[in-house]
């Protein structure tokens, strides 16, 4: 009997009440956290958050000072380094640029002493599996940069570890190529099928690749969800204005129906109109999260939209695809709206200082207490 039937419901990794303090200083929080097998994981959060150090008490450099991490099932606190299940990419890929690529991916099978033939059929797998058959014999500097990058990924997974963490993996790469490289790395991911766990300051990227995201703050973790739920549905105002782009305002709020509130938020302007399944007591405090581009704007008024307001454009910055507007409104606050220019004169009306509405609908955004 498996009390899993899927093993992505299994989890590969428990943080059990784990504390990490360097001196008097708590860089991990009391953190409790299950990551599942053949999962893409992501740990997402500012600089100094903890990320590195929860990828190194994974791989075995620092302990926790407290609490446990369990590692399929095990207490991986006594096992060291080199005895888990788990490898870690860094981002300087630290190949060894005297060695052929061959040699760098079968390097640590030959540090184990492993049968000739498994290390063959094994580099061979690798070198497939990363489309690095034809530079087999090259040396680390006669390859591109993205090519450096997938061999030190081959090398990474020879030793097939359950569990590969894998710290900046693209930092190195220019924009396109990271793009590309970061599809190659989910089909990689789940080819292998090995957990991997990612650190990255670019959301954009752990939204991409991630199944789910962990997003954190001072050693703790806010929020953990699937990107789209993440984004769709933060849980505070540090998760939405941390993923992507968001307006955020401030208002009291008043309830006016079944989750349903009217919010007060600036002199002279109607109460905005927004639902809530968290509910909120009569004058309480409110922040309503409510992305660019769910927020209309037209040169007409909008008919029967239950949130309408008139302002002029201030900034406009177009971005190919789509088009960012800033909105000023008559008491000076700033509306981002966004819009995606899927006909080539579509929105050429709105121009700079043009009066303009702005619209949207009371489901459209998210309201937070926090
Ligand atoms: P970054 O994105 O900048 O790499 P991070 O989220 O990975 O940041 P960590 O490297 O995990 O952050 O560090 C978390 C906190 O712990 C930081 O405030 C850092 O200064 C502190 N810290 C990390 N290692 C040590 C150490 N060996 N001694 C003292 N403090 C440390």
């Amino acid at each position: 009997f498996a009390p899993w039937d899927d093993p992505k419901e299994k989890p590969l990794i428990r943080f059990q009440n784990v504390t990490k303090k360097f001196g008097e200083f708590v860089a991990i929080d009391d953190l409790t956290l299950d990551i599942f097998e053949q999962e893409f994981f992501a740990l997402l959060g500012p600089s100094g958050c903890g990320k590195t150090t929860m990828m190194r008490m994974l791989a075995g450099f620092e302990t926790p000072s407290e609490g446990r991490i369990e590692l399929a099932g095990q207490d991986i606190g006594p096992v060291p380094p080199n005895k888990r299940a788990v490898n870690m990419m860094f981002q300087s890929y630290a190949l060894f640029p005297h060695l052929s690529i061959w040699e760098n991916i079968a390097f640590g099978l030959r540090r184990d002493r492993k049968p000739k033939d498994e290390i063959n059929t094994r580099v061979e797998e690798m070198l497939k599996l990363t489309r690095l058959e034809k530079f087999a014999q090259r040396k680390p500097h006669q390859i591109s940069g993205g090519q450096r990058q997938r061999v030190a990924l081959a090398r990474s997974l020879a030793k097939a570890p359950k569990l590969l963490l894998l710290d900046e993996p693209l930092g190195a790469l220019d924009k396109k190529l990271r793009q590309d490289t970061q599809f190659e790395l989910m089909d990689i991911q789940e080819t292998t099928g090995t957990t991997f766990v990612i650190v990255t300051h670019d959301q954009e990227e752990a939204m991409t690749v991630a199944s789910r995201v962990a997003v954190m703050d001072e050693g703790r973790i806010i929020q953990v969800s699937t990107p789209a739920a993440i984004y769709e549905y933060p849980n505070s105002v540090y998760v939405a204005d941390f993923i992507g782009d968001v307006n955020i305002i401030e208002a009291t709020a008043k309830a006016s129906g079944e989750e349903m509130y009217d919010l007060n938020w600036a002199d002279g302007q109607p109460p905005i109109k927004a639902t809530s399944t968290k509910p909120f007591t009569e004058g309480q405090q409110a922040h309503l999260a409510i992305r660019p581009e769910k927020i209309r704007i037209s040169t007409e008024k909008p008919v029967d939209a239950p949130n309408a307001m008139q302002g002029k454009v201030l900034d406009i910055a177009y971005l190919g695809n789509l088009s960012t507007y800033h909105v000023e409104l008559p008491g000076g606050q700033i509306i981002k709206t966004q819009t995606a220019n899927t006909r080539r004169l579509a929105r050429r009306d709105i121009t700079w200082e043009d009066p303009v509405w702005i619209s949207w609908s009371a489901t459209a955004g998210v309201l937070l207490d926090q």
